[in-house]
């Protein structure tokens, strides 16, 4: 497949690159280097997320080529689809990228939908970065120090600082390469986990504050309001990572993070829209859940949006633990 997807990109002209909405780490780390991969084969590169980069990813060069608008998607041959378990997760563009005559799905989630006709799906890969530095390795291209970053900004963020059950081989083999060519950890370090504004510090007081649990222990329940957001000044990608404190917590097995989401047109009155993160301790399978209530994800980190009360949506996640039974368990 990979030989089949380097002949169908050197032989397109004009592409774009994308990448899932409220990007994380891998999102636009594997963007970045696939945008500069492709422009060395001579493509003419589009570089598409729908949502603004939060503040800790901006210090990655070229990141300011990433548009937020697609006009005009008539001119594409090919769109390359990055770090989506589906077409969907890339946003509102997602009916308009459908057109675009051949699109190519490079991703690592374990309920990958296999959409687009070439699909370079890795479920043991760590992170999308991680596939990408093995495609631009077949594509014969040699990293400069601009690829290197965000290939190891992908995999540093993906694997949790090399913490999560993901963290296999290739993310230390490849981290060093990429160090070999010039990626200085320590800054990287500084800018993705060492610059919170104030606001941040406030709103991580708040949802700590927020934390509740199961009468079994083995759930633990975080909430990021609108509100928390309005009164420490601060954004939803403020919230990224918060759910590892609810997941550290003695025998908790599923860490839940209900976070309020902007009010949609169509909301009932009383209810409201949430986007749910699930985070396991390695014995529940999180992809599971997440798929049952239309989303998707990772066995150990995975995500849904619902439309539903906070108290409605809290008894839900409680009642999960009674189908534990299905568990897994990851290495
Ligand atoms: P998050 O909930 O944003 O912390 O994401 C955890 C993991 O689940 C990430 O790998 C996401 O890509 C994935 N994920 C989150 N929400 C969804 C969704 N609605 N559909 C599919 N995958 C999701
Ligand atoms: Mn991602
Ligand atoms: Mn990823």
């Amino acid at each position: 497949m990979m030989k089949k997807i380097i002949q169908q990109l050197t032989t397109s002209s004009r592409v774009l690159v994308a990448s899932h909405a409220k990007p994380d780490g891998d999102a636009i780390g594997s963007l970045l280097a696939m945008g500069i991969a492709l422009e060395r084969i001579g493509c003419e590169v589009t570089r598409y997320n729908e949502s603004a980069i939060p503040a800790v990813y901006r210090f990655l060069p070229l990141v300011d080529t990433i548009q937020r608008e697609l006009t005009d998607v008539a001119g594409f041959d090919t769109a390359v689809i990055l770090d989506c378990g589906g077409l969907d997760r890339v946003g509102s563009a997602v009916d308009a990228i459908t057109t675009i005559p051949t699109i190519v799905n490079i991703d690592h989630h374990t309920t990958n939908t296999r959409f687009g006709q070439y699909h370079l799906v890795d479920v043991n890969a760590c992170a999308t970065s991680e596939i990408i530095y093995r495609l631009i390795h077949a594509m014969g291209l040699e990293l400069n120090v601009e690829m290197a970053t965000a290939i190891y900004t992908g995999i540093l963020t993906d694997t949790g600082s090399f913490r999560f059950s993901n963290t296999n081989r290739a993310a230390f083999s490849i981290c060093e390469a990429m160090v070999a060519i010039g990626v200085n950890p320590s800054a990287v370090a500084r800018h993705v986990y060492g610059t919170y504004s104030l606001g941040r510090i406030k709103l991580l007081n708040l949802a700590l504050d927020s934390i509740e649990i199961s009468s079994n222990g083995h759930i633990s329940i975080m909430t990021v309001t609108r509100e928390m957001l309005s009164d420490t000044g601060t954004q939803p990608e403020d919230a990224d990572g918060l759910i590892n404190y609810a997941r550290r917590i003695q025998d908790v097995k599923v860490a839940a993070l209900i976070h309020e989401l902007e009010n949609g047109n169509n909301v009932s009155r009383g209810r409201k829209r949430f986007h749910v993160s699930l985070r396991s301790d390695g014995s529940v399978d999180v992809a599971r859940i997440a798929s049952d209530f239309g989303g998707g994800g990772h066995a150990g980190a995975a995500g849904f949006s619902v439309e539903s009360s906070l108290a409605e949506l809290k008894k839900t996640i409680y009642s999960l633990s009674e189908g534990f039974r299905g568990t897994c368990h990851l290495n």
